[in-house]
């Protein structure tokens, strides 16, 4: 059965100590019966990787990238490929986020290679997408979600979601003290749900863990967690503090 995830993205924030500080914290805050059949993710910046993973070791938390490129190596300047992760023993990777999306110019079809070179390299990805507010607004939110999805991961075989996470941010409410209410967190997760279900099966859909993001909050978790299709969450500006990090990681 799929798991309950919480994962802290920690974005652009946190030098070098504040990384290690964090990561202290949050290993020390977990206590012997916290976590539900519940995993436990922190994502630092790049060049913070190392010294998080140094410090995660043998705990309960797990360390990812927040983006890599969908190149093996070669003449790209500034970029991170798969292998370089591994190679410092990072297994999981957020890809496809909104401000990916957004600033980067992160497209569905782009997304696709890098989700493929993830898996080619047996990383596990935290796929993110999310419907702007322009399109809720409009009722095209599924429309909207159910192609990114698509256009994104429909070209893999069933058996590549054992190594896929979805993660559902509205881009509206990300950042914005704004959140999705549990009832349109789960109405989306149930399309998502149903979207997986009529391409892969049952079997995948329900195996898969689906996270919501945006502006989840100690406040909230609870109630959106307590959905029956939420399965977690994606946590921005609450992850970088270790106490009410470890309230969301405890709210199932
Ligand atoms: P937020 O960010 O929790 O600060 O809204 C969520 C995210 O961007 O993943």
């Amino acid at each position: 059965m799929r798991k309950n995830i919480v994962a802290g993205n920690w974005k652009m924030n946190n030098d070098l100590k504040a990384t290690k500080k964090l990561v202290k914290q949050v290993k020390k805050s977990i206590k012997k019966d916290d976590l539900k059949n519940t995993r436990v993710i922190v994502a630092p910046t790049f060049v913070n990787l190392t010294a998080a993973v140094k410090r995660a070791k043998k705990s309960k938390v797990e360390v990812a990238a927040q983006n890599m490129h969908q190149a093996t190596n070669g003449a790209f300047t500034g970029e991170i490929s798969a292998d370089m992760l591994k190679s410092i023993g990072v297994k999981t990777v957020i890809l496809g986020h909104s401000e990916r999306r957004a600033y980067f110019g992160e497209t569905d079809a782009l997304l696709a290679e890098k989700v493929n070179a993830a898996l080619a390299n047996k990383m596990e990805v935290i796929f993110c997408f999310g419907e702007e507010l322009a399109d809720r607004k409009a009722g095209n939110e599924e429309a909207v979600v159910g192609g990114q999805i698509k256009n994104a991961l429909f070209h893999l075989k069933g058996d590549d979601f054992k190594n896929i996470v979805l993660a559902y941010e509205p881009v509206w409410a990300i950042g914005t003290g704004e959140t999705a209410s549990p009832e349109q967190a789960q109405d989306m997760h149930a399309f998502i749900r149903k979207t997986l279900a009529d391409k892969y099966g049952d079997d995948v859909a329900n195996n898969v863990s689906i996270l919501y993001g945006g502006s989840v909050k100690p406040a909230n978790a609870k109630e959106i967690f307590g959905k029956p299709d939420v399965d977690g969450g994606l946590i921005g500006g609450a992850a970088l503090n270790a106490e009410d990090f470890h309230a969301i990681i405890t709210a199932f």
